[in-house]
């Protein structure tokens, strides 16, 4: 019989910290109520897992982490111009993180879990090959991907609905037809790029599905999204496993950004993406955090989502609806459309 578990593992990484600074392990307080929920008899909690060296250096160069590695060692400090600071917890930290999103891999494609979410930080989809930045050192879900098609899973789309567009992930795979990689984001912030005429390069042309939102874009632009871009997409696509960068800072109160998805805009989006992993692959969905920096709405919208892996409705809407009217999208639609042939 097919597995119904889901997967998941918590790992707050509380030295890796900066009085003051947003991405802190305080956005990590509650979960540990991630095992009262109504569902816990599915869940499976994973146990941390040392992350094999081959799966961080298919992604970062060794000259890249050694670089890293010292510069935590003289830490804090910053990594980049921005706001990425390392301490001297952080590289372990960020091997560790990169180690959950493994483990929860390994738990998924060996069909011990249906699906799961690594709760892990720092977050990942910032950081490219060489680079630090935006809060992320190693790119967890870039080295998931690379390890998952080591196992065989060589179609893999990421869907990453975090509110920054993730410009590491993008840089990583942009010439890689086996990678989709597709970004809702917030057009204007942080990291400036995911323009809709990113679209992939060389062979990987057409792998790049970017969907630059207006401010206070929410529910109504997401469900527009998911019926007729994402759904679309990934059933041309076919993909053998969907991983998910899964950042919660699109939600209309979090205090980074300005689109206004709703907790249960969320669900809304992670029934359909368990929906297409359903049909299109056997149900194989792992989820990652990226940001999402109210601690108590964070909470909820991780939940949200995990009620979707365990086909539980979820509970009501604690936050309620986005406090603007949302700006109409039909324009951006309809050039997203052309674009990508649908
Ligand atoms: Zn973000």
């Amino acid at each position: 019989m097919i597995s119904t578990k889901i997967a998941y593992t918590i790992i707050p990484s509380p030295n890796h910290n900066l009085p003051g600074h947003p991405e802190s392990p305080d956005r990590f307080q509650h979960f540990h109520k991630l095992s009262q929920a109504p569902f816990s008899e599915q869940l499976i909690l994973i146990d941390p897992q040392v992350v094999p060296q081959s799966a961080v250096t298919a992604i970062h160069p060794p000259a890249y982490l050694e670089a890293l590695e010292q510069a935590a060692a003289r830490g804090p400090g910053f990594v980049d111009h921005g706001d990425t600071y390392i301490t001297p917890a952080s590289y372990q930290a960020a091997l560790e993180a990169a180690g959950g999103a493994i483990a929860i891999v390994n738990a998924v494609t060996e069909g011990r879990a249906r699906s799961g979410f690594a709760l892990v930080r720092p977050p990942g989809h910032h950081a490219s090959a060489t680079r630090a930045s935006g809060f992320c050192l190693m790119n967890n879900i870039a080295i998931a991907t690379c390890y998952a098609q080591s196992l065989g899973f060589q179609r893999v789309m990421i869907v990453d609905f975090d509110v920054h567009h993730g410009n590491g992930t993008q840089d990583l795979f942009e010439q890689d037809p086996g990678v989709l990689y597709l970004s809702t984001h917030q057009s204007g912030i942080y990291p400036g790029t995911g323009g809709l005429n990113e679209v992939g390069q060389g062979e990987g042309t057409g792998s790049v599905v970017n969907i630059p939102l207006p401010p206070r874009a929410g529910d109504q632009a997401f469900a527009a999204i998911t019926e007729r871009v994402i759904t679309p997409i990934a059933e041309r696509f076919s993909p053998d496993i969907f991983l998910i960068s899964a950042g919660f800072d699109a939600h209309w109160n979090d205090p980074l950004a300005s689109l206004q998805l709703t907790t249960s805009g969320y669900s809304e989006l992670g029934k359909a993406l368990v929906e297409l992993a359903e049909s299109l692959c056997q149900g194989r969905i792992v989820y990652m955090l990226e940001g999402g920096y109210d601690p108590q709405d964070l909470y909820d919208n991780v939940m949200a989502i995990m009620h979707t892996l365990a086909g539980v409705q979820p509970p009501d809407d604690r936050l309620g609806p986005a406090p603007f009217p949302e700006p109409a999208i039909n324009d951006l639609l309809a050039n997203i459309l052309a674009i990508h042939d649908l």
